[in-house]
């Protein structure tokens, strides 16, 4: 009898890789750095900044005064109250404190929606380049992803006509990302109200607004799909913490929804991890309803580095990039170089690109292909500006040498 192996019993489910390209690129360029080389990284998905002093202060606090128990499954009334608040005041969306779903950060806040929304087979239209995040969760929760894929050309936005003719009546979902990981692009108004336009005459069809990085936006405003006439009702709206407020590690984010989703979103959570940290949410009100002079600060030094990578990157002749209004990302189109070589070097495809990048030229990025994209690469600048310069230096001088 052969020996046990303990994979064989795993379920299908989780025989799926989700190792995603960002570990995998960002663990390659840590392994090299151990072993003494000059790495830059450029593959961080979060803000390099530490939470700031008042939000960590707080979550002391809150510890001290008994916020140490399980917390209700949809979050503390609170928070619930301060996240209806800033939702109507800021963001132009009526949703009242019930509809709020408090969760451990806004990846569990999207599962939760999709695991109350989807039967097997339901479909879910993504658009690509997209956090991939949403195509394995979707999976996950017996959906079928329906991916539209929109080009450096079109900025990255898949255009309303479009989405209209990828419903079909299995359709109950689109999820829509502004400002948009991977690549800054930002809805325009009248770009959602197209989108409207084809949503409002599906009765089955919602939209997942994720709208996490709504606060690192420069030269734009970015505004809420569920904010438009008639909308609010076939919205789910996320947000949360991580970015804006340099909260990463500590797992806290949000949905807002018609409230019978609302519910059925919270009997999902309930099932799998309960309520969100109690002390945590303490601090997040404070971030929501104290000074945001630190959101405004790291604005301020992420568009100084949004300027400094546009413009090294568009002296990059042959690399095509297209604006980056929003998010610390940018996703240039480097297409023209695969096929080329640099000695030896074949650089057959984008992934193969980014490994040569960081082996040969110490720049770790990450492949377009962990966002749905076979011709960019995404580079991070949550990252200080001088590594910054000197990654997009190695980045420059290594695609020079392709011939
Ligand atoms: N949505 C997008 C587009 C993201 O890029 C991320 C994190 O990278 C998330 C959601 C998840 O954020 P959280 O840390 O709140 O789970």
């Amino acid at each position: 009898m052969s020996p046990f192996d303990p994979a064989s019993v795993l379920a299908r489910r989780a025989t799926r890789s989700d190792e995603s390209a960002i570990i995998r690129m960002s663990q390659k360029a840590r392994d090299l750095k151990a072993r003494g080389q000059d790495v830059v990284m450029l593959t961080i998905g979060e803000p390099d900044f530490n939470t700031p002093h008042h939000i960590q202060a707080a979550a002391r606090e809150a510890m001290r005064a008994g916020f140490t128990h399980y917390s209700p499954v949809a979050g503390l009334p609170e928070l619930r109250n301060a996240i209806a608040r800033k939702l109507q005041e800021e963001n132009g969306l009526p949703y009242e404190a019930n509809q709020i779903v408090v969760a451990n950060g806004a990846k569990q806040a999207i599962a939760d929606a999709l695991f109350a929304l989807l039967d097997p087979g339901d479909e879910v239209i993504l658009l690509s380049p997209f956090w991939v995040s949403y195509e394995t969760t979707v999976t996950l929760a017996g959906g079928v992803p329906v991916i539209l894929h929109a080009s450096v050309d079109k900025d990255f936005k898949v255009p309303a006509e479009r989405i209209a003719r990828a419903i079909s009546d299995r359709t109950k979902l689109i999820i829509v990302n502004s400002p948009c990981n991977p690549t800054g692009a930002v809805w325009t108004l009248s770009e959602l109200e197209a989108l409207a336009e084809v949503v409002a005459p599906h009765e089955r069809l919602m939209v997942l607004s994720d709208e996490i990085y709504e606060y690192i936006a420069f030269d734009c405003e970015p505004r809420s799909f569920g904010s438009l006439a008639g909308m609010v009702d076939r919205t789910i709206t996320v947000n949360g913490f991580s970015k804006s407020f340099a909260m990463t590690g500590w797992r806290l984010g949000y949905a807002a929804a018609p409230a019978p989703i609302a519910q059925a979103m919270a009997r999902m959570q309930s099932a799998v991890t309960a309520g969100a940290n109690s002390f945590v949410q303490r601090a997040g009100i404070v971030a929501l309803t104290e000074s945001r002079d630190c959101v405004e600060e790291m604005r301020q030094q992420y568009r100084r580095r949004r300027d400094i990578v546009a413009k090294a990157l568009g002296g990059i002749s042959d690399l095509r990039l297209a604006p980056i209004p929003a998010t610390f990302y940018a996703f240039p189109d480097v297409g023209a170089f695969l096929g080329r070589t640099s000695g030896n070097h074949a650089i057959d495809s984008v992934d193969t690109l980014c490994d040569w990048l960081l082996e040969e030229h110490g720049v770790a990025t990450v492949s377009g292909t962990a966002f749905g994209d076979k011709q960019c690469l995404r580079i991070s600048f949550a990252v200080s500006e001088s590594d910054l310069t000197k990654g997009l230096g190695r980045l420059a001088a290594g695609l020079a040498t392709l011939t």
